[in-house]
């Protein structure tokens, strides 16, 4: 359906709707507000909208009118109260805070980052005081919630640190009184019964890389001291078990696992998924390579198209929910996100899809050596020689780090209304940015979103749940609304102090 051969512009009626955008899915025409609502119209009901034919007391106008797409009818106030709760990120500071403890690594993963070092690089770890700095200014954030994330190389590597930034920040927080966790994202293979003992007592959730089967998997995550796979799986089992020991509800509380897509994986997607399903995961989050991990040298081998990429996703997403069908419960993680927003009308504050982006107000990243950046994305562009996304050092003041110039131009630049591309476009209210990502691909932190693959990526997945959603069955519409329950993972968070 092409708008051209459904309403004639002279007949417009611009009052009468408020403002929205439109695009042609299957067989109807799906309108969006700006405050997230959306309805599918047939061809002579978009006419008549947008002529403002509808009337009170038809269908069509209430169907209108509920879905705050009538200009007369808003209600201006409770939608306000509405805005103001989904763009609650914007009341307060970073909530994430992701600390790079080390650059070394055991492993040699094919499409990891050229700044991993050798086990023996310990010039590279990041100090007692530098994370001390850091966890002072995460402090300052004004979120009543932190999240400090252990990130690297592998984290694993500075122990010490790590111990010492969880004892730090949670003596700390007895006077800060802040929503505080933890997590790791491992490769699990320094893990031990003692460090695990003390993981599961400081109540820090793990987080770690499966990309599939033995053979995918140590394919490209080179691990030349043992069997990678054989390890990651061997921990995350251990690691379920000792949740269900202490009693909390297996289907919350596990190990989170995420794969990384490269072309060996393409017409692995079942193979895949079947993976995540026999460890009992309830989530696969299905990603792309990165421009900011992805090491130039490795794409003849592991690299492919962003069309590759998305044909491999709708294959393993069909997939996925065939097997709810048949009663098992797993979901992508991505389109469960973007579900949250579109059925829900959540905002599950997933920095890739806010607006602005998550950089500098929704995550911080700390690097080794005490430089401060947008992102653990930016810090990675800072790695590669290019400083662009450094916004201070951990011996700046929050405000300083906050104000500056560059905070300033990475916010602004993250508006999807600041956008050409996205202005008219329908996925708008649930879209986002990453100036990173810009930057890194186009070369600015704009971007251009007519031949971007970020905004590409985004149209597609949209386009793919919307034609889903257009023709959904009962049964299809239940599997989508559960994808969209979040709940509270509150065993996580430390203690409030007094
Ligand atoms: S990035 Fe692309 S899909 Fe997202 S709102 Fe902008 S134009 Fe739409």
């Amino acid at each position: 359906m092409q708008l051209a051969d459904v309403i004639q512009l002279s007949k417009v009626n611009a009052d009468f709707a408020v403002p929205f955008n439109h695009r042609p899915i299957g067989e109807r025409m799906l309108v969006t507000n700006d405050l997230g609502d959306h309805l599918f119209l047939t061809a002579d009901e978009f006419r008549r909208f947008a002529y403002g034919q509808a009337a009170p007391g038809d269908d069509l106008y209430e169907r209108l009118v509920a879905k705050n797409l009538v200009a007369a009818a808003i209600d201006v106030k409770s939608q306000a109260e509405r805005w103001k709760k989904k763009k609650q990120y914007l009341f307060y500071g970073p909530t994430l805070h992701a600390f790079v403890l080390t650059h070394r690594c055991n492993h040699g993963c094919q499409y990891c980052h050229s700044s991993i070092v050798g086990m023996d690089r310990m010039d590279t770890d990041m100090s007692i005081e530098t994370a001390e700095r850091a966890v002072d200014l995460a402090f300052q954030s004004t979120s009543p919630g932190i999240t400090i994330e252990f990130q690297g190389g592998e984290p694993l590597a500075n122990w010490e640190v790590l111990q010492h930034v969880v004892e730090y920040a949670r003596q700390k927080n007895q006077l800060a009184g802040k929503a505080l966790s933890f997590s790791l994202v491992t490769n699990l293979s320094l893990m031990d019964d003692d460090k695990l003992d003390y993981l599961i007592d400081r109540k820090v959730q793990m987080c770690t890389s499966l990309d599939g089967p033995a053979d995918l998997h140590n394919k490209v995550r080179i691990y030349k001291e043992g069997n990678s796979h054989e390890l990651v799986i061997g921990w995350m089992k251990k690691i379920n078990q000792r949740y269900v020991d202490m009693g909390l509800d297996p289907n919350l509380y596990r190990v989170e696992a995420l794969p990384t897509v490269t072309k060996l994986a393409l017409d692995r997607w079942q193979d895949i998924v079947d993976q995540y399903v026999d460890l009992n995961c309830r989530a696969v989050f299905l990603r792309k390579l990165d421009p900011f991990g992805f090491a130039a040298r490795s794409y003849k081998t592991l690299g492919y198209t962003m069309d590759e990429f998305l044909t491999f996703y709708g294959h393993a997403v069909d997939y996925i929910l065939d097997l709810n069908k048949k009663g098992v419960q797993v979901m992508e993680r991505h389109a469960a996100i973007m579900m949250s927003k579109i059925l829900a009308d959540a905002e599950p504050n997933y920095l890739d899809l806010r607006t602005p982006g998550g950089a500098c107000i929704g995550q911080i990243g700390y690097a080794p050596d005490g430089g401060v950046y947008s992102s653990d994305e930016g810090r990675m562009v800072g790695s590669m020689g290019d400083e662009m996304f450094r916004i201070g050092s951990v011996n700046d003041t929050y405000h300083q780090l906050m104000t500056n110039v560059h905070t300033r131009a990475i916010v602004t630049s993250g508006l999807n209304d600041g956008q050409p591309g996205c202005v008219t476009c329908v996925y708008k209210p649930w879209c986002g940015q990453q100036v990173e990502y810009n930057y890194k691909t186009q070369g600015s932190l704009h971007g251009r979103m007519g031949d971007s693959v970020w905004c590409k990526r985004h149209k597609y997945v949209f386009d793919y749940l919307m034609r889903r959603l257009e023709r959904a069955d009962e049964q299809e519409l239940k599997i989508f609304e559960r994808w969209t329950t979040n709940r509270m993972l509150e065993h996580f968070l430390q203690d409030r102090g007094a």
